[in-house]
Order: structure tokens, then C-alpha cells, then sequence
């Protein structure tokens, strides 16, 4: 009896040692646990290829303005073709970029024989704990974002596209709008967003105060669901790209988790469509202000975070020449498109590779 209390107790005495051991070990390391956070940004300036750019440094130049991404420490360029054309569209594009491999034009994650879902990169970090906010100056079931959350064969099946959204679980969406948010006879969006525990929102300051974990903001009823207006043309009314940056970076940080955040600046594309260089510039400049907000947030968390920045295609064919610049197409080009990179993990992506190997780079700094 005597033999037995005895082990007994030293068996507690052992656990205790091992209690001890454990809590110094948890305290030694817990700090680091809480600083080994990552934050990654995937700025896309959609059609903003390397004519844009040479016309926007020059821009910024004579206006005394800077494009903040420029200076980033490492540079490189993708090849963008998608699986069935040299020149790609946007969702084709997206899913390169999102995924990580091609299909055809017109189609959002899925396979070009149609049988396999491609997995996008916010939806993988989304299940290994990230938070997840896909920011945009355009509506938000269009191909960029939806790349960043849906699978589709048709990118403008835009209401099957938005259900998606609002069974995506991610916690932070900002846009212009929904361009088919209730079709006749179906379930609108918003009762959707509204059964998924989403609040949405019409203003900064009001999805600012929501207390939801899951959060989205639209325009206000009345302006154009397709796109925020051009930068040029905003009034004080109007959302701008590092405002509801700035808002998603609250948002995600108040989670205290790791996050993803994809940043799409829709509107350089359709500048560039429609051969509007004044427009096209203002979009620029204002795609490098949210890229200036996250830069700041980079400032102050250096060994956490990782920003990107790139195109998904070349759009406008545009060239510099002694008069100024020339619009060479009304459409999409095969070019090349460059990358920006600062931060944790910078380094690999300097040189010159393909789209499709950007998501397995932020990967290797996630894990
Ligand atoms: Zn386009």
C-alpha cells in the first residue's frame, strides 16, 4: 500500500515536471507562435501590361506623381496565353492566376475537358485557417474575382456565379455591385448573403461598424452595379480602390488570423478597352494607392507579409512613340505582363515564367 502511494505520487511529481517543462516551453515559443502570421497580398491591375506601365511611369513622371510598386525590390513578367488562345480573357486569366493551371477562354475553374474543379489558391489557404477578402473596382461576380471563389463554364453566368460567393465562407467582399443579383423566378443574392451569416453593407463607415465576421459592401441603390465610376470622375460619394482596401485590411487583421487578400483594379482593363488614356492613367494611379496602403501595413509587419503585384493580360496593344502613345487594339494582346514582388519570400518571383506558377510561390511562403 505503502510501495504503491509512493509511486503514485511520483508519478504526479513526473507529470507536474512535465506540466512545468510543457509551460515554459509554450511561454519560450508562444511569442513566436503570434508573430509567425502571414499576410499576402495579390494586387491584379487587370489588362495592365508593359505599354501601360511605360506610358503611367512616364505619366507620373511629368505629374510629379510615383507609382509606388515600381520600387519594389524584385521584378519579373508572366506569360499569360490561356489553354486555347495565345491571348487570354479574364477569366481564363483568373483561373491561371487563382489555380494555378489554364483552360480555355471563358471559363472560371474548371478543366478544359470540363471534368476536373480547379482549386483556387484563396480557397486552399480559406481551409488552412486564412481569412480570405477579395476586393475590386468592378462588380463582384466578374471573371477576376470570381476566379478567386467560383467554378463556372460561362463567366457571365453571373448569378450562378454570385451564389457561389455567398456559400464561399470567405470573410471580406468589396465591389461595385451584383450585375444579376435576383433574375426572375430564382432566390435573390442578397437573402443568400443574408442566410450565410454576410451583412451587407452600402458605405465604408457602415461596414466599418459591422460587427459580422463575415462582411460585404456594394455600392449604394442607384449607382452603376457594373464598376466603381473612372478615379477621374469619382465624387466624395463614391468608393475608392485603397479606401476599401484600407476597410479589408481592418476587417482581416480584426480576425487575428493569416490572410489572403486579392486586390483586382478591374478599370484599367476597360480604360484600355476603350483606348481612354486619361482614364486609363487615374486607374493606375489609384490601383498604386491601395497598393501604397497595403505597403504601409507591410511597413509595420515586414516578416509576415508578402505583396504581389501583376496583370492578368496586356489590354490596348499600347505603345509609346515621340508624340506620345499609341492604342493598338481594342482587345486583349498575348504579351507578356509584369510582376512586382516585396516582402517575405520576394525573391521567387523575379525572371520570366509562366502564370500558372505564381500560386505555388505564395504557397511556398505559406508553408
Ligand atoms: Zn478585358
Amino acid at each position: 500500500m505503502g510501495y504503491k502511494l509512493q509511486s503514485l505520487h511520483i508519478t504526479h511529481y513526473k507529470h507536474k515536471s512535465l506540466n512545468l517543462k510543457l509551460s515554459i516551453l509554450f511561454l519560450l515559443f508562444f511569442p513566436v507562435f503570434l508573430s509567425a502570421q502571414k499576410y499576402i497580398f495579390y494586387f491584379i491591375g487587370d489588362g495592365f501590361g508593359v505599354g501601360a506601365l511605360t506610358y503611367c511611369e512616364n505619366m507620373a513622371k511629368e505629374k510629379g506623381d510615383t507609382l509606388c510598386f515600381t520600387q519594389f525590390p524584385v521584378t519579373g513578367f508572366i506569360t499569360t496565353h490561356s489553354a486555347d488562345s495565345l491571348v487570354t480573357c479574364s477569366a481564363a486569366a483568373a483561373t491561371a492566376l487563382a489555380s494555378g493551371e489554364k483552360t480555355n477562354n471563358g471559363m472560371l475553374n474548371i478543366s478544359p475537358d470540363l471534368k476536373r474543379k480547379l482549386t483556387p489558391i484563396s480557397k486552399t489557404l480559406h481551409q488552412q485557417g486564412f481569412s480570405v477578402g477579395i476586393a475590386t473596382s468592378v462588380s463582384l461576380d466578374h471573371a477576376t474575382p470570381a476566379g478567386f471563389y467560383a467554378h463556372s463554364t460561362s463567366r457571365t453566368d453571373y448569378y450562378d456565379i454570385a451564389k457561389q460567393l455567398a456559400v464561399s465562407g470567405f470573410e471580406f467582399f468589396a465591389g461595385s455591385g451584383f450585375r444579376q443579383p435576383e433574375p426572375a423566378r430564382t432566390v435573390s443574392i442578397f437573402k443568400l448573403l443574408k442566410d450565410n451569416q454576410y451583412t451587407v453593407s452600402t458605405s465604408i463607415r457602415q461596414c466599418a461598424e459591422s460587427q459580422s465576421i463575415k462582411n460585404v459592401l456594394i455600392q449604394p441603390q442607384g449607382k452603376n452595379v457594373k464598376q466603381l465610376p473612372y478615379a477621374i470622375y469619382k465624387d466624395k460619394t463614391d468608393f475608392t480602390l485603397p479606401q476599401i482596401t484600407r476597410l479589408g485590411i481592418e476587417k482581416l487583421t480584426a480576425l487575428e488570423k493569416p490572410f489572403f487578400f486579392m486586390v483586382e483594379g478591374g478599370l484599367i482593363d476597360w480604360a484600355a478597352h476603350d483606348n481612354l488614356s486619361k482614364e486609363l492613367y487615374g486607374e493606375v494611379k489609384e490601383f498604386s494607392e491601395a497598393i501604397e496602403v497595403a505597403l504601409n501595413f507591410y511597413k509595420q509587419n515586414a516578416d509576415e507579409t508578402l505583396i504581389i503585384v501583376t496583370a492578368d493580360h496586356e489590354t490596348g496593344g499600347i505603345i509609346t512613340v515621340s508624340k506620345g502613345i499609341r492604342f493598338n487594339s481594342k482587345d486583349h494582346t498575348g504579351n507578356i505582363v509584369p510582376v512586382f514582388a516585396i516582402g517575405k519570400g520576394a525573391e521567387n518571383f523575379s525572371g520570366l515564367y509562366d502564370n500558372t506558377h505564381i500560386t505555388s510561390k505564395i504557397l511556398q511562403f505559406c508553408n
